[in-house]
């Protein structure tokens, strides 16, 4: 929109330019060429006026004399053709000077005794003055018409046209044709004369002559003739008789758009010209300047569309085009309507606007690349700074680049291939990044149509090259149904879904797939292999089948016969000491099977984990209660301190479990008489346990190892009390399962402090 208002206005301002220009003299002067040419192209049209040339020719001066004639002659003439009674007598030959009395008698009689006649008149400066040469007195009879006989030709020397009226002398003189026309008595339209009143007004005017031919086009009757009588008085019945010169180097011979060049028109075929286009209204109108104008501007607009609309050379094709086609215009406009379409305006408008507009474009194009290279170099090329191992080179380049203080057409093209260089090798390397990973990944559009698989897709079984629709795709690489809903759920609320251990059709592999969107215009499947997990989380689901079926229904079995021996008093002596052994090594079997089970359990994630929102404190106050009888053997004193009012969101029972295997090993590897202390803290939205002792400690090099499983130090302080070394593999896992840790620090000799920390 914004543009096409500028394109209108520019064209309004174009075509003001183009106007006022072709007013200058070149442009009138190419102006009235193309008027010339659009009305030779127009044709010559057949005269409709009564019109007939009494011509005084060259074999009328042949045989009657040399001009001047005597006044008898002209009077013989105007006899001889008044009496073929035509409808008036045109006489365009200056009457003002005396001859002899006799002879000018003799005309004045011919006069009088004529149809109606009109006698020429023109202005003549002599010495600075304009004055009527008219004719004599004595032929100014009632009934004769004075007419005034200009011819005015163009400043290329072309008569074009005749003024409706001359004045001077404060006497104003209507034009010769015009009072021909009225002599005959002869109705015309015209807008130069009004009745007003029974008097009748006639403004100046300009009158465009529509010439009906060349010089030769009007009937002729030389004078010759008539003089010797051998003219056919018939021919000048009705008619309107223009007696005057034809012959050459008589000094009324003008040029018109017909003869061009040629032979020159005489001033009474010209008035002749007159007559006819007055009679037959043909008189050539002008478009309005407004109306040019408008023209002009519509035109433009046209060349700017066109310019819009074909780019390159069929622009130029559409635009050059109109060049005929306006001549056309202008040619249809003068045959038919008489009126002057000024085409030449229109072409200059084409050979200006057209190159105006490609200059327009390019600049406008040079801009739009500054802008683009600006955009490219700040921050296209930031998204890059990932692409290390190049980013120093081109930075340094980008630098020299940027650094040229003429950015010119060649620094453009330049910048361009930088870019395009640079982006080429942030592709490859992307490309490389991508072919090097081994998860298979596909790109799908919104629809579904895959558009991009890497190289690890290659090795999937049902591998196609070109898969149409990508849910369609895994289903049939993947043993899970259909995938279709899933990938509506992604599209719709652009949340990713990841599915873990599906397996292939075949069963042999297990993939985790991942469905993310990516921005609203695609969706990205990764697919990681994961049968190796899988197999392990088997292996431990089986491992923890056959502990606790396999081991613990024998051990429950020694327990209860055991115990019934005990029960029943069916052993003596030595056999009871035995049988107390076997109770209590089962009960230790039996709680290293519990506390292997605790964390196979979880590792295997066939426990759940629950969680919920509670408080620490009474947690601990249980806590410390069971570990009392304990605590209380070794004369050490628990205290807990900073749980008031802290929350926590966990599983309540994992996280009581992890904590008491913290205090019983404090208790454990504390001398007697020390002290345990746990401590709470919260922030950052997580919670931290501190269980500090005062105990043995942990030499550094020992740090990492207490944490796997049955991991148990050999030293003096710590070898006699009981234990599995699975109670920090435990803490550590719950810690895990929670998104959380466990860590210690410790000096040997001084304590021990371990940190279960639980985000929130
Ligand atoms: P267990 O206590 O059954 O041996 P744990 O996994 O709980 O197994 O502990 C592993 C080892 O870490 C212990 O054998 C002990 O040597 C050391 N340890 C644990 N807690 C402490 C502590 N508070 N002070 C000193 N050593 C400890």
């Amino acid at each position: 929109m914004k543009s096409v208002l500028g394109a209108v206005a520019a064209s309004s301002f174009v075509a003001v330019a183009i106007l006022l220009l072709s007013w200058t003299i070149y442009f009138v002067e190419l102006n009235s060429s193309a008027y010339d040419f659009a009305l030779r192209l127009a044709g010559p049209v057949p005269p409709s006026s009564p019109v007939v040339i009494v011509a005084i020719d060259e074999d009328s001066l042949d045989r009657i004399g040399m001009w001047p004639w005597s006044r008898d002659k002209l009077a013989r003439l105007i006899q001889g053709v008044s009496a073929g009674k035509p409808r008036a007598i045109a006489l365009d030959l200056l009457l003002d000077n005396e001859t002899s009395e006799d002879g000018d008698y003799a005309l004045a009689l011919a006069i009088a005794n004529a149809p109606p006649m009109v006698l020429a008149t023109r202005l003549d400066s002599v010495d600075g003055v304009e004055l009527w040469r008219q004719p004599l007195g004595i032929f100014i009879q009632k009934g004769v018409l004075l007419g005034h006989v200009h011819a005015e030709p163009d400043f290329d020397g072309i008569s074009r046209q005749v003024f409706s009226l001359k004045a001077g002398e404060g006497r104003v003189v209507p034009a010769f044709a015009i009072q021909a026309l009225h002599a005959a008595g002869l109705e015309f339209k015209s807008d130069f004369e009004q009745k007003a009143g029974g008097a009748e007004l006639i403004r100046p005017q300009a009158i465009n002559i529509r010439f009906a031919g060349d010089q030769n086009t009007f009937r002729r009757v030389p004078a010759w003739r008539v003089l010797e009588g051998s003219a056919d008085a018939g021919e000048f019945k009705d008619q309107i008789i223009l007696i005057g010169f034809t012959a050459e180097g008589l000094g009324d011979e003008w040029f018109t758009p017909f003869a061009i060049g040629q032979k020159k028109t005489s001033g009474v075929e010209v008035h002749a010209n007159v007559i006819d286009t007055l009679y037959a209204g043909r008189v050539i109108t002008e478009v309005h300047a407004l109306a040019l104008l408008a023209a002009l501007g519509a035109f433009v607009l046209l060349l700017w569309w066109l310019n819009h609309r074909f780019e390159g050379w069929r622009s130029y094709v559409a635009a050059i085009s109109t060049g005929p086609l306006l001549l056309a215009l202008s040619w249809l406009f003068m045959k038919y309507f008489h009126l002057w379409f000024p085409f030449p305006p229109f072409w200059t408008a084409i050979v200006f606007v057209v190159p105006g507009l490609e200059v327009a474009n390019r600049i406008r194009v040079s801009r739009d690349l500054d802008r683009k290279i600006e955009r490219l170099s700040s921050g296209w090329i930031t998204a890059l700074t990932a692409f290390q191992s190049q980013t120093q080179a081109a930075s340094e380049r980008r630098n020299r680049l940027f650094g040229r203080r003429r950015r010119n057409s060649r620094w453009k093209l330049d910048a361009i291939d930088f870019f395009n260089k640079e982006l080429m090798q942030f592709l490859s390397f992307n490309n490389a990044i991508l072919a090097s990973i081994e998860d298979v990944i596909i790109v799908s559009d919104l629809e579904g149509h895959v558009v991009y698989q890497n190289i690890a897709a290659k090795g999937l079984q049902k591998y196609q090259m070109n898969p149409p629709d990508a849910p369609a795709y895994l289903a049939s690489i993947l043993d899970s149904g259909n995938f279709r809903p899933l990938f509506e759920n992604v599209r719709t609320t652009t949340e990713s879904v990841t599915v873990n251990f599906i397996p292939t059709r075949d069963g042999r592999r297990f993939y985790n797939v991942s469905i993310l969107p990516i921005a609203r215009s695609g969706i990205v499947i990764t697919m990681h292999d994961a049968t190796a997990q899988y197999e392990l989380n088997q292996a431990k689901s089986d491992m923890v089948s056959l502990v606790s079926h396999e081991l613990r229904t024998p051990l429950t079995s020694i327990r209860g016969y055991s115990d019934m021996l005990l029960k029943y008093d069916l052993v003596q002596d030595k056999g009871k000491t035995f049988l107390g052994t076997i109770i209590n090594e089962s009960n230790r079997l039996n709680q290293l099977i519990q506390s292997f089970l605790d964390i196979a359990y979880i590792e295997s994630g066939r426990h759940k984990i629950t969680k919920s929102d509670f408080e620490v404190g009474p947690m601990l106050k249980d806590l410390i209660g069971t570990v009392g009888p304990m605590a209380a053997g070794k004369q050490i004193a628990v205290q807990s301190a900073g749980a008031d009012g802290i929350r926590v969101h966990a599983d309540r029972l994992l996280i009581y479990q992890a904590l008491i295997n913290l205090v019983a090993n404090a208790i454990k590897y504390s001398p007697a008489g020390t002290m345990v202390r746990i401590g709470v803290s919260d922030g950052n939205g997580g919670v931290r346990f501190e269980v500090a002792d005062q105990g043995c400690g942990i030499p550094a090099d020992e740090l990492s190892k207490i944490f796997e499983k049955f991991y148990r130090r050999d030293n003096e302080e710590t070898r006699d009390e009981s234990g599995f070394g699975l109670g920090l593999a435990f803490t550590k896992e719950v810690a895990a399962r929670h998104g959380g840790d466990v860590v210690v620090e410790s000096e040997v000799g001084k304590g021990s402090v371990f940190t279960l920390s639980i985000p929130g």
